[in-house]
């Protein structure tokens, strides 16, 4: 089934869910029981995330270093499969433009057509390693390029004219921020973009992380104003560290709200969960209450946070008895 169709089904808002795959040699056991911890809560989806090779340094005998470039965390093309077999999960791969050419993209595509996998989400990727033109291959820049060679796609159109080409189907996800992506000069242009991914074909939004409700509700009134019609899915982050007060604003250019930083710095170490886990619920409920399509929890590697904050949503009337319960404190 395809996000845009599960997105606008009556009846109780999707929750969704998006994690990393392992790390090179990891076990794939391991995330197949982090998605099994989550099949009580019904996911409606699960994302797949993608990472673009990296330049690693390794100590050499002699004490030089020596640099190679390395995938981290390949496989994501492959654990959507095997979730979507094992479980009957709907799966959504992320496609990348950085670390990929627009030749590898095609027949990543073509894998996902032939797995009967309807969904991807078309995204820059995390700048990883300097890019080197490729003197006989392609690449595209920017999340509005790949777009279009899956919009492309979709209309039977590859990368070189074939007779006969089958279309694809694929419902198409786009990231959204509504704190500003970090290198957009302002918030209009940055929603310009994003309004020029949707025409090039894109289906629907995920947002960025945000932990105060007011970014994610101005970015959507800002994105109806220009025109940008489509599902804009609330992406949250549940905060589990004191660690994170800092590197989640480094990594992801987020504000964390001063009540939130007070609570979590108050709390002993092993009870900040507890205050992430209060604030990600009130601002599910309040989402929901006011017409969120649904919410998208970025949970990465680990069930431990999200776990107590789906029962607690679920204690409120789950997930659909969320609409209509009213926002707790804070989030807002
Ligand atoms: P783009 O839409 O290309 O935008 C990037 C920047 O360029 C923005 O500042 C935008 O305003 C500007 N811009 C856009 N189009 C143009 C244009 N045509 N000309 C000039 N400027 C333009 N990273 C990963 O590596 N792997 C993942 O799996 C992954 N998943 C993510 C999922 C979500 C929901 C989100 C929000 C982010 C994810 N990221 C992931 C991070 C993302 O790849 C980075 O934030 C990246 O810097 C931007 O990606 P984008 O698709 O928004 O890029």
């Amino acid at each position: 089934m395809k996000v845009v169709d599960i997105l606008a089904r009556a009846g109780e808002p999707p929750i969704s869910f998006e994690i990393i795959p392992p790390r090179r040699g990891g076990s794939v056991e391991d995330v197949m029981r982090l998605v099994e911890a989550l099949l009580p809560f019904r996911p409606a989806f699960v994302d797949v995330t993608s990472h673009a090779a990296e330049a690693v340094y390794e100590e050499q005998p002699d004490g030089s270093l020596r640099r190679r470039i390395k995938r981290k965390r390949p496989g994501t093309l492959g654990l959507c499969a095997a979730i979507r077999f094992r479980f009957g999960v709907e799966t959504v791969p992320h496609l990348l433009c950085t670390g990929f050419t627009r030749e590898e993209t095609e027949d990543a595509l073509i894998e996902l057509n032939y797995l009967g996998i309807r969904n991807v989400m078309a995204l820059q990727g995390d700048p990883r390693v300097e890019r080197r033109p490729f003197p006989d291959r392609t690449e595209n820049v920017h999340a509005l390029d790949l777009v279009g060679q899956v919009a492309a796609m979709n209309r039977g159109r590859y990368l070189h004219d074939l007779a006969d080409a089958a279309p694809t189907d694929f419902c198409i996800g786009v990231a959204g921020y509504p704190e500003r992506h970090a290198e957009a000069p302002n918030t209009p242009r940055d929603i310009g973009f994003l309004k020029r991914k949707i025409d090039a074909g894109a289906h629907y939004v995920v947002t960025q992380m945000f932990f105060r409700n007011a970014h994610y509700f101005d970015f959507v009134a800002r994105c109806r104003a220009e025109g940008i019609h489509v599902p804009i899915l609330p992406g949250l982050k549940i905060l589990s560290t004191k660690a994170q007060l800092t590197s989640l604003p480094r990594t992801f250019h987020v504000e964390i709200p001063e009540e939130l930083v007070a609570e979590a710095e108050k709390a002993d170490d092993e009870r900040v969960v507890d205050v992430g886990v209060e604030w990600a619920v009130a601002q599910a409920r309040e989402l929901l209450s006011r017409g969120a399509p649904g919410i998208h929890f970025y949970i990465l590697q680990s069930s431990r946070e999200i776990t107590p904050a789906l029962e607690r949503l679920r204690r409120a009337g789950g997930p659909g008895g969320a609409r209509g319960a009213a926002g707790m404190r804070g989030a807002g």
